[in-house]
């Protein structure tokens, strides 16, 4: 962890900002042990006052889960962005305490009575909609904790809810040690032959860390990744596409040393003999008790009819593919091991477009003031530099977002750069919510975190446009907890948002980047300033929805069989992983993988992350994205009044109502398909 002490001021003025510089692992545990304690006094004492709950009584809980969001989320945090051997050692211990205090919470029947007591007592006029929707969502989430459980189902509840969270990091940690577990050498660089500079300088790297000479290629993404996609050895791309798709699995090179299959049996079972205890028929109905979606049979239809329109796209994009990898790359027979490699060869013969070739018009000088140009066009804001503040690495940055008025409206962080013991990917994490009380208004905080390249050789970083992209994404999710004007924490911001609309700001926000009059405020070259040439523009634009037909079915297939594992469960037969799997691909799948292939061995979305029964999750979001995002395409994408309507009810409100009535109020009705399909350049044919 870089202990940066350059000044402390900022956390004087902000009090309850963590204070990085002072964290220290070795009191997490204990820290947290007193903390917890005190709030099962606090709760305690709460309970036994004799006078019967109001308003009062939430906001003290809501202090108290305010004081432990300030206290475990920086830790968090760290963990993602920072990690260290103690801090790591630090945070295992902690999660098992933490867990126990929220199902203890959960099932504390005392508790929920009070809040059922306030929400049957006050009549409707005393408390205002996010109210309403804060008891509501807190009745269900007690239901859901298993608060109405006879005594030995509630044990028989935490018992699971305490193997499942052991079985799921197991799932991670064996996937991750499949990955890890495999290599393979090159020493001929004839075998390297198509690869890109900056995937070889990786597989030398990965050579030189292993003190071995040669090459070396993992199954690590950015290595795997290019190599599939580059690599003009066929025999070996079969070698990597073999040991990839048979991780974590009884089958290929690994065979059964981190076999998954027993833990995803197991895992389906417990998540199904869960959802009995809460008196659901199987695990997707528990999943959909906290969805925007009403069922998963609606899901389902709408999945289906989904794949059923772009079947025939999907059939010509593959046909085109076949034709082009027989007649231009002299393969007859295309398997899954030359699938991204044809696809990459044809995407750069149809648009001629590389992402390298984009990278000098967006340097970071003109990306970030750009997109925070864009943001405060569309919704009246303005963003400003905080200036050095107590932080995590010295090149992260904290900038304040103002209203017209210049007065703050919340606080964020930027940490844009991928550098060692950081977890890949991008993403925002809420820091703190608003919160309005009786002590005052706490503003929010948010952490934005990407891994993009960093800056080389004195040069401003360099983008490529999927980078700008994912900016965009995380800074529609950050407004979305920022802009809130909601009160109470649990509604306020991203908070109570179901998991099947938290993606509609972002990736609402994601359209902005290929729009040109958008694009010429993030976009600019780093040396002489020149906008992005036409002809480069257009052939980026062209290459948008290159094979989209093909990945919306993908993404169907995936989404349909983690609903049917899910819903399609029977204890006489166990998970039937594979016959489910086959059963899907025969019905909406126009590529079918060679037998040997296990996929689900490693989808850890739904087996350790939170997608269980809610994969499906990206595409419907994305049908909001894209619905909302065509009336800005009728008025003007920078028109005042639907960015000010956009902020209004969608931004402002967070979780605070139900999802599918603030999209109705933003749009005037109810989502289509429509804006999605035209979007992806999809044409439907009938059949
Ligand atoms: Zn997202």
């Amino acid at each position: 962890m870089t202990r940066d002490t350059l000044s402390l001021s900022r956390s004087h003025a902000h009090p309850e900002w963590p204070v990085f510089s002072a964290m220290d692992p070795v009191t997490f545990e204990p820290a947290l042990i007193r903390l917890l304690d005190r709030h099962r006094v606090a709760i305690a004492d709460l309970l036994a006052q004799p006078e019967p709950p109001d308003w009062k009584f939430i906001e003290a809980l809501e202090t108290l889960d305010y004081e432990l969001a300030g206290f475990w989320g920086p830790i968090q945090h760290l963990h993602a962005v920072a990690d260290s051997e103690p801090l790591r050692e630090a945070y295992k211990a902690c999660l098992p305490r933490l867990s126990a205090y929220h199902t203890e919470r959960g099932q504390n029947r005392s508790l929920y009575l009070s809040y059922q007591s306030l929400r049957e007592r006050a009549p409707d006029e005393t408390l205002d909609a996010s109210q309403r929707k804060l008891l509501d969502d807190a009745l269900r989430d007690f239901r859901l904790a298993g608060v109405d459980l006879s005594p030995d189902h509630q044990a028989r509840f935490r018992e699971i809810d305490q193997i499942l969270s052991r079985l799921t990091n197991r799932f991670e940690e064996q996937l991750l040690d499949a990955t890890q577990g495999w290599t393979l050498t090159l020493t001929d660089p004839v075998q390297l032959a198509g690869l890109p500079e900056t995937a070889r300088a990786l597989a030398r790297q990965n050579a030189g860390q292993r003190q071995i000479e040669g090459w070396v290629l993992t199954l690590e993404y950015p290595s795997y990744g290019p190599a599939m996609a580059y690599a003009e050895d066929r025999a070996l791309r079969r070698t990597l596409y073999e040991a990839y798709v048979t991780r974590a699995s009884e089958t290929g090179p690994q065979a059964g040393r981190w076999d998954n299959g027993p833990l995803m049996e197991e895992i389906l079972a417990l998540r199904h003999e869960m959802a009995g205890l809460l008196g659901f028929s199987d695990f997707a109905a528990l999943s959909f008790a906290t969805k925007m979606a009403p069922s998963p049979e609606m899901v389902r239809t709408f999945l289906e009819d989904l794949a059923r329109r772009v079947r025939h796209q999907a059939e010509r994009e593959l046909a085109e593919l076949r034709a082009f990898a027989r007649e231009t790359l002299g393969l007859p027979d295309l398997e899954a091991w030359d699938m991204p490699f044809a696809a990459e060869r044809l995407r750069k013969y149809r648009h001629d477009i590389d992402q390298e070739a984009l990278r000098p018009y967006f340097p970071e000088t003109r990306v970030v003031p750009g997109l925070f140009a864009v943001a405060g066009r569309l919704f009246g804001i303005r963003v400003e530099d905080q200036g050095i503040v107590d932080r995590w690495h010295p090149s992260v940055q904290c900038f304040a977002l103002l209203d017209r008025q210049d007065q703050p409206i919340g606080y964020f962080y930027l940490d844009l750069y991928a550098r060692p013991h950081k977890r890949g990917g991008a993403w925002l994490d809420d820091s703190l919510p608003r919160f309005k009380s009786a002590a005052g208004l706490k503003r929010p905080l948010a952490y934005i975190v990407c891994n993009f390249t960093p800056p080389v050789d004195g040069q401003p970083a360099l983008f490529t446009h999927a980078e700008v992209e994912t900016l965009f994404h995380e800074f529609g999710h950050a407004l979305h907890h920022l802009l809130t004007q909601i009160d109470h924490p649990p509604v306020a911001g991203i908070h109570g948002v179901p998991w099947d609309a938290v993606e509609l700001p972002s990736q609402f926000l994601e359209n902005w980047c290929w729009e040109p009059e958008a694009l010429a405020l993030v976009s600019g070259h780093f040396q002489t300033g020149e906008a992005i040439p036409v002809d480069l523009y257009e052939r980026l634009r062209g290459a948008k929805n290159f094979q989209s037909a093909l990945q919306t079915l993908r993404q169907v297939e995936f989404s349909l069989f983690d609903l049917r594992l899910h819903q399609e469960y029977d204890p006489a037969l166990g998970g039937r992983v594979y016959e489910i799997l086959k059963a899907i691909r025969a019905a909406v799948a126009v590529v079918q993988p060679p037998a040997f292939n296990r996929f689900a061995h490693g989808f850890s979305h739904i087996f350790a992350g939170g997608y269980a029964a809610g994969y499906y999750s990206y595409k419907w979001a994305e049908v909001l994205s894209a619905d909302a995002f065509s009336l800005f395409e009728e008025r003007g994408v920078f028109d005042p009044a639907t960015g000010a309507a956009f902020r209004d009810n969608i931004l402002a409100r967070g979780g605070s109502e139900d999802a599918l009535s603030l999209f109705v109020a933003f749009r005037g009705r109810e989502p289509t398909l429509d804006a999605l399909l035209r979007q992806n350049g999809i044409a439907e044919t009938v059949e």
